[in-house]
């Protein structure tokens, strides 16, 4: 569980802002830090780490400032789900999660046979966790789990995943100059922590590697395998999104509190083009994420099984929707039921050309490159003021629509 909030963290983090100027370290700091490093080979968790593999990957080593501010950072505004959703389930997504399902089906397929876990499940998580494999996260991964294993909250958690990272390259799974990722330690293609490597990777293209960096099938076979483990139950849909009868009393509400389907049909519940609930899912709870006035979803097992990849409804709800598309032809990623706003979210091509506009009026945000910051908020702030709209600094349709048409 630890693993699955951090990464959430790592992601909110990541959409919240580009890393600030880190602080320096003090000189306290800096000493504590050397001490700790000396002090690691002796502990417990460093046992199976031969003393020439520790001062090859650990001398010389700094710590990294800007991840401890990372760590410390609070989330400054939660976001809407149809802002999330909107930007990890776009057009662009969509079409890449149907060409991986192509070019990968082979592997895919062989992958199901093993695990029990469908193709389109395994492509979305790929999708959402490094947009198949494109984001894997550039901080070197050592320095990273060394600064948080020595400074900061929870250093006990970290050394464990240091002496992990560090079993992975003794073990010539995976070479050290290729072990990077997020700030918290999250890496490769599934952004496995290297503790969930070590317990749930595999080796699917049989070169006796477990290479979820470079090798695309031990990536997708390790999702896969983590899915099993969190108890995936072939055969079984997700969940479906569904329409509540009116006046529908949705005081029931809530992922893990399951009832029968009969239990929903009788409250007259249906799919959400009002055909029956189907009968492939047992049991399943009703998943609102906007409230009763957006969206409703009948969730299963399996959804549990996806939330357990990074703890969050909202980012399950990504995957699940992902998945669902993707081996659909929908040309809308749209749920039947409107997101109950005036105003929705934005596609990562609408937060790039929102920047571009932004750009083109003299606001100094740096590139179009889809990552809100700081410094985009303060520009969609400053032109929202200036056109009378409520300012927020949300990126959102609105205040893309009126800088298009101005
Ligand atoms: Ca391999």
């Amino acid at each position: 569980m630890k693993k699955q909030l951090l990464s959430a963290l790592a992601l909110i983090a990541a959409l919240a802002a580009h890393a600030q100027d880190a602080p320096e370290l003090s000189a306290a700091q800096r000493n504590a830090f050397a001490s700790c490093l000396r002090r690691l080979p002796q502990e417990a968790a460093f046992r199976p780490i031969s003393a020439a593999t520790f001062e090859q990957h650990m001398t010389g080593m700094e710590p990294d400032a800007s991840v401890l501010a990372m760590l410390d950072k609070q989330p400054e505004f939660t976001m809407h789900p149809w802002d999330y959703i909107a930007m990890l389930v776009d057009d662009e997504r969509v079409a890449d999660a149907r060409a991986a399902l192509a070019k990968w089906g082979e592997v895919l397929a062989r992958i199901e046979a093993r695990y029990g876990v469908p193709a389109h499940i395994v492509v979305a998580v790929w999708g959402v966790e490094s947009n198949f494999g494109q984001n894997l996260g550039a901080r070197p991964l050592m320095r990273s789990l060394a600064t948080l294993a020595c400074l900061g909250r929870r250093q006990s958690y970290f050394r464990g995943e240091l002496a992990a990272a560090l079993r992975i390259v003794q073990d010539g799974h995976i070479p050290a100059e290729r072990m990077t990722g997020s700030w918290a330690g999250a890496f490769g293609q599934t952004q496995f922590m290297p503790g969930t490597f070590l317990r749930l990777a595999v080796d699917f293209d049989g070169d006796g590697r477990r290479d979820i960096v470079d090798s695309v099938p031990d990536a997708l076979a390790s999702t896969a395998r983590f899915l099993q483990a969190a108890k995936w139950q072939s055969g079984q849909p997700w969940g479906f999104e569904v329409r509540l009868p009116a006046g529908f009393d949705t005081s029931g509400a809530g992922r893990r509190n399951k009832r029968r389907m009969e239990s929903w049909r009788a409250a007259g519940v249906t799919l959400a083009d009002g055909s029956p609930l189907p009968s492939d899912l047992p049991q399943a709870g009703l998943l609102l994420p906007a409230g009763p006035g957006g969206p409703a979803f009948l969730v299963g097992r399996n959804f549990d099984a996806i939330y357990s990849y990074n703890a969050s409804e909202n980012y399950a709800l990504a995957i699940a929707h992902l998945s669902d598309l993707a081996r659909s032809r929908s040309l809308s990623t749209a749920f039947a039921t409107p997101w109950p706003t005036d105003d929705p979210g934005l596609s990562r091509s609408q937060r790039r050309q929102l920047q571009s506009m932004l750009i083109m009026r003299g606001h100094d945000i740096g590139a179009a490159d889809g990552a809100i910051g700081e410094k985009t908020r303060a520009a969609i702030r400053a032109e929202q003021q200036r056109l009378g709209h409520t300012v927020d600094g949300r990126p959102g349709q609105r205040i893309l629509r009126a800088l298009q048409t101005e």
